[in-house]
């Protein structure tokens, strides 16, 4: 059966997230304590607040540790609505990469891990992050990991260098990626490990100067030096973080599309707002067709990105992994909404490129998307890898 239809239950939900976007988050779009390096956390703690007040912080996680356990068809449909603002998902708690690791810690943590780790990021108390990337290491291919983690049979000391770490200012919760040597006593490779934020060892080199400012904290240079880290630590089973990672990106990949869909319908209403009260040559510019064309084009991208969207989340809710799907429906969403986003910026002529309208905020940070959780180039050789081995 295909059925496109939504729950009116969930469809008054969607207009009800959509609505606490606008009113009491888009205000903070204009506060100063939206920096050049993201939201700071004093925002962040107000906005998580008036969420919590209306009973939408973190409803995606699951109903046994206080969420509503959405499904993806469900997250979709919500997410897409908290979009509207860039902020929005930062109140709900459901933006990157805290959304994303909260998914892999639900399904991996230990309880001991999950009540340390996992309770303190779902309540909004705290943040974290996921420390994979490394200059000239793990990137595209995270094969060429290179932070390593020695085990002595008691401890493990990590020594590494990662850039591109979001949040990694002031959150909590780290989730670290490094390569465990040969050693007697656990199978050796990628693995992954949980520790606070202040521990020792743990140096924060500086934070990046990136051309987004969405994500809380920015994105930072780390090193590790000397990390040591008890062997409880370990997230899951040591040399198993390849697969850990593949089990949080597929999700984790789809939401990105779910959330900037929804900040591309925004920036799209602004430019049909403009295109039927703006006059040239004698009329609105709307009635030229070099615009109606590229608001009709915004709009053929908006539908063709909410179905990929939509039918890689139906995949996953009856069980597939869908890294295909969610990996088609990566490259295509982020190709696709960021050339409807640079069309708004042209229907708005001048004005586009200045923050008179929120339109040039979205064109800057989602520039980011089409490279972060897999480069279009990478889902593009997923994808044809696929084809020839089937
Ligand atoms: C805003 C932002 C936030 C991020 N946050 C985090 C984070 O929190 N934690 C974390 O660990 N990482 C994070 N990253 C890093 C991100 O995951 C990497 O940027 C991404 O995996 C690409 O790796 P790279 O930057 O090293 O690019 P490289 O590996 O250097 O690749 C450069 C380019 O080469 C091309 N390329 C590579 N492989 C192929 C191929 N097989 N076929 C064709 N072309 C190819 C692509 O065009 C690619 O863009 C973040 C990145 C950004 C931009």
């Amino acid at each position: 059966m295909i059925d496109f239809s939504i729950p009116a239950d969930l469809a008054a939900e969607r207009d009800r997230v959509r609505q606490f976007v606008i009113d009491k988050i888009v205000p903070f779009e204009r506060d100063p304590r939206l920096t050049a390096h993201g939201p700071n956390d004093e925002l962040r703690q107000e906005m998580v607040e008036l969420a919590r007040a209306e009973k939408l912080l973190t409803i995606q996680a699951p109903v046994e540790l206080g969420g509503r356990g959405l499904t993806h068809v469900e997250q979709a449909v919500l997410y897409e609505a908290s979009g509207w603002s860039t902020l929005g998902p930062v109140a709900m708690n459901c933006a990157a990469p805290d959304e994303g690791n909260m998914f892999l810690l639900s399904k991996i943590a230990n309880p001991e891990q999950t009540q340390r780790f996992l309770q303190p990021v779902i309540d909004g108390h705290q943040r974290s992050v996921f420390a994979m990337t490394e200059p000239g290491g793990a990137g595209s291919d995270p094969n060429q990991l290179a932070t390593e983690a020695v085990f002595d049979g008691e401890n493990f000391t990590i020594n590494g260098r990662k850039w591109l770490i979001t949040g990694a200012d002031g959150a909590k919760t780290w989730i670290i990626m490094a390569r465990l040597a040969a050693n007697p006593h656990l199978p050796e490779g990628p693995t992954l490990f949980l520790c606070e934020g202040d521990t020792e060892g743990i140096v924060i080199d500086r934070i990046m100067n990136t051309m987004d400012r969405n994500y809380v904290g920015g994105h930072a240079v780390v090193n590790f030096e000397n990390l040591v880290l008890p062997r409880e630590s370990v997230l899951g089973e040591t040399g198993q973080a390849l697969r850990y990672a593949q089990l949080r990106l597929a999700p984790a990949r789809l939401t990105h599309c779910m959330r900037w869909l929804g900040a591309a319908e925004r920036a799209q209403s602004i430019a049909v707002d403009y295109a039927k009260t703006r006059t040239a040559f004698g009329k609105p510019i709307g009635e030229h067709q070099g615009v109606s064309f590229m608001l009709a084009d915004n709009e053929i991208a908006l539908h063709q990105c909410r179905l990929t969207i939509w039918h890689a989340c139906w995949l996953m809710d009856q069980g597939h992994k869908a890294r295909h799907e969610s990996s088609i429906a990566k490259s295509y969403v982020s190709e696709e909404l960021f050339k409807v986003t640079d069309r708004c910026v042209q229907v708005l002529g001048g004005i586009g490129i200045s923050d008179e309208t929120v339109v040039e905020m979205i064109f800057r940070d989602m520039r980011a998307f089409r490279l972060y959780d897999g480069p279009t180039e990478v889902h593009k050789y997923a994808i044809g890898r696929h084809l020839l081995r089937d």
